[in-house]
């Protein structure tokens, strides 16, 4: 193997010591950071993924709300709840866990949460912002990897970024996180029906998968020494994996990124970050 590995656990546990000492000094002055979930159902990955947000949470100093709906609930019971959560002082971030079981509206959930305790960061209103190039909570999993891109020095000044994947979860902040103003990327932004993808991937100095197809991309996809970010995970009977055949392009790229280990740590730590950025917001601190 010659890449360089992006060990994202690492630089995710350099993330929590950084909020965590925030968050001692915010509570020093008296001011709760407390992170808030909405679960609806018993998906058992969304409640996975919520039970490791409050284990988080709680590592770090935050105090942590839990709030659980029945699948049963309804729209108004759901927007009730995150109204409730939206009042409370000792709430600074929340999530809405997505997707909501069939029949409610996510997005309409998401939209309620009040922009300034958008731990997620994927409020429309924040989402703007970032359109605009003004500060705001960012997405958490393309702020995680901005976040591992700067902790290994790596400068995409300059540099042709390709993004595949256009989700507004991952793909479309990536791509306007690498393209702003002092981060100066060339991007572009890749998906299902991009002609010659693996032609495209190729031209890439810093290629970037948000698809969801386990080891969709082989070496063939990878110009040699280019920095490859895996945002991929699949559930396999190998076990997790994500959108690259991490083996073979390993030998081939400069630097990648392992799943698990790489890009999902990073996603949980930015949620933190985010969380007592908003707690220090809301106080003026
Ligand atoms: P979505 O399903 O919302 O988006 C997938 C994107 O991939 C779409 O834009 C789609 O294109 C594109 N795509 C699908 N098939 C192909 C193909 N054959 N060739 C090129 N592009 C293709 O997924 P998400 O963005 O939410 O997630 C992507 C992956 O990242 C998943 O594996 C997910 O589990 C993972 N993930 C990981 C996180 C982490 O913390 N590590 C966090 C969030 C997601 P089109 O728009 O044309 O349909």
């Amino acid at each position: 193997m010659s890449a360089r590995i992006l060990d994202g656990k690492q630089v995710a546990a350099a993330v929590r010591d950084r909020v965590a000492s925030e968050v001692a000094d915010l509570n020093a002055d008296g001011v709760t950071v407390g992170l808030a979930t909405v679960l609806v159902g018993d998906d058992p990955a969304s409640a996975t993924y919520v039970r490791m947000k409050h284990r988080d949470a709680e590592s770090v100093g935050m105090t942590s709300v839990d709030v659980h709906l029945p699948a049963s609930a309804t729209q108004s019971e759901v927007i009730e709840a995150v109204d409730a959560l939206n009042d409370r002082d000792d709430v600074s971030g929340m999530i809405v866990q997505l997707p909501l079981p069939d029949g409610l509206d996510g997005e309409a959930a998401v939209e309620r949460v009040l922009p300034t305790k958008d731990a997620d960061g994927l409020h429309p209103f924040n989402l703007g912002r970032l359109v605009l190039g003004q500060p705001a909570p960012l997405p958490a999993t393309p702020s995680g990897i901005m976040t591992i891109l700067e902790h290994f020095d790596i400068d995409v000044s300059g540099k042709l970024a390709v993004v595949v994947g256009r989700s507004f979860l991952v793909g479309r902040p990536m791509a306007l996180m690498l393209g702003a103003r002092g981060v100066d990327a060339t991007v572009v932004q890749a998906h299902s029906r991009t002609p010659d993808l693996a032609g495209v991937c190729r031209q890439a100095d810093l290629l970037v998968t948000a698809v969801g197809r386990p080891g969709m991309f082989d070496a063939s996809y990878v110009k040699p020494g280019a920095v490859v970010i895996d945002v991929g995970t699949n559930r396999t009977e190998d076990g997790l994996v994500g959108d690259i055949a991490f083996d073979e392009v390993a030998e081939v790229a400069g630097a990648i990124t392992p799943v698990p280990g790489g890009v999902g740590p990073m996603t949980r730590a930015s949620l933190l970050a985010n969380t007592v950025a908003l707690a220090r917001e809301a106080t003026g601190r």
